[in-house]
């Protein structure tokens, strides 16, 4: 079966959304386009440096891909946020990703959340276990990892910190953010949402219109050999958002392409919002213990405040 673009090659991607089977070339081409849509959405520009966070599952292995097809490689960065959790070092994730940089010519670098935060994720875990404290280890890992990889970027003197969220991630945090009424969650979802402080290094996600299934299949025909462990917390993670993982498989089955039409439709509708609270000039205020932003209100960040509460600060 020939490809239906460019009807030269053997087809080798069926992509389920555009009904179109697609050679390897033309697939590529097919991804890169939506990326650079993204990127374009986002009113990021070429010469930008740009610090990729990779933890060396598919998805992060084929931003490095793609965003080195699009970028000067001397532009782009890499790191891989080691979160201290036992027995899950990291290690076969790590060795991926220096691979796959060193094979892209990107600078690599794993770093521990300890040396950038002062706490592993098991530290702080293990302290609210001992003091009884009901805080998921997802909730610790999730704001420390953002911290960190702000904190890094500040420090590198890039000018975005890129994610690997794929489309299914992205729906998934519209959907949650729409049911649970959280407007201000809309705002900062949406790729023109400005930071409001001068501290935070604004966060992209180039693989936003990219279905997992085809960063699956990319990083398989680049050759790359995933072998993922699984963090042993993983259990313990909050259940609405894998109910919503498992919702939109089932509409995309019964749909195909829905998951890209919410997006970039709930993207039109927010953007009047987004452009209200871009020029509304909020300037964050500094965390008085730790002097980063937090969000308006707030004395202290999220951080301080669990430190707070595990008697740590
Ligand atoms: Fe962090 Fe939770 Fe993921 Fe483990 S499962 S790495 S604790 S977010
Ligand atoms: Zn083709
Ligand atoms: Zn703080």
């Amino acid at each position: 079966m020939l490809c239906d673009e460019c009807g030269l090659r053997k087809a080798a991607v069926y992509q389920r959304h555009s009904q179109r089977a697609l050679c390897e070339e033309c697939f590529e081409k097919d991804l890169i386009k939506r990326v650079e849509r993204s990127l374009a959405n986002y009113g990021v520009s070429k010469r930008e440096r740009i610090l990729l966070a990779v933890s060396g599952g598919k998805d992060s292995i084929a931003m490095m891909f793609l965003l080195s097809r699009i970028f000067p490689r001397e532009n782009l960065r890499a790191v891989t946020i080691i979160e201290g959790v036992k027995g899950y070092s990291r290690s076969r994730e790590v060795s991926i990703c220096d691979r796959v940089a060193n094979e892209l010519g990107i600078e690599y670098e794993a770093m521990h959340l300890k040396d950038i935060v002062g706490f592993s994720v098991s530290e702080l875990v293990e302290r609210s276990r001992e003091m009884n404290l009901n805080i998921s280890p997802c909730s610790f890992c999730g704001v420390l990892r953002r911290r960190a990889l702000n904190v890094v970027a500040r420090e590198q003197g890039v000018s975005k910190v890129a994610t690997a969220h794929t489309l299914n991630d992205e729906v998934q945090t519209m959907m949650l953010n729409v049911l649970r009424g959280d407007t201000m969650r809309l705002v900062q979802w949406h790729p023109r949402s400005v930071p409001h402080s001068e501290k935070l290094v604004k966060r992209i996600k180039p693989l936003r219109e990219i279905y997992e299934y085809e960063l699956a299949i990319y990083a398989y025909l680049r050759g790359v050999e995933l072998q993922e462990d699984q963090c042993p917390y993983l259990v313990q993670r909050p259940t609405l958002r894998f109910r919503f993982k498992e919702f939109l498989l089932i509409l995309e089955a019964l749909r195909p392409g829905i998951a890209l039409r919410m997006l970039r439709e709930t993207e039109l509708l927010v953007e009047p919002l987004v452009n209200h609270v871009n020029k509304s000039g909020i300037v964050l205020p500094l965390c008085e213990r730790c002097g980063e932003p937090t969000a308006p209100n707030r004395k202290l960040c999220r951080i301080c405040e669990y430190l707070e509460a595990l008697s740590l600060s």
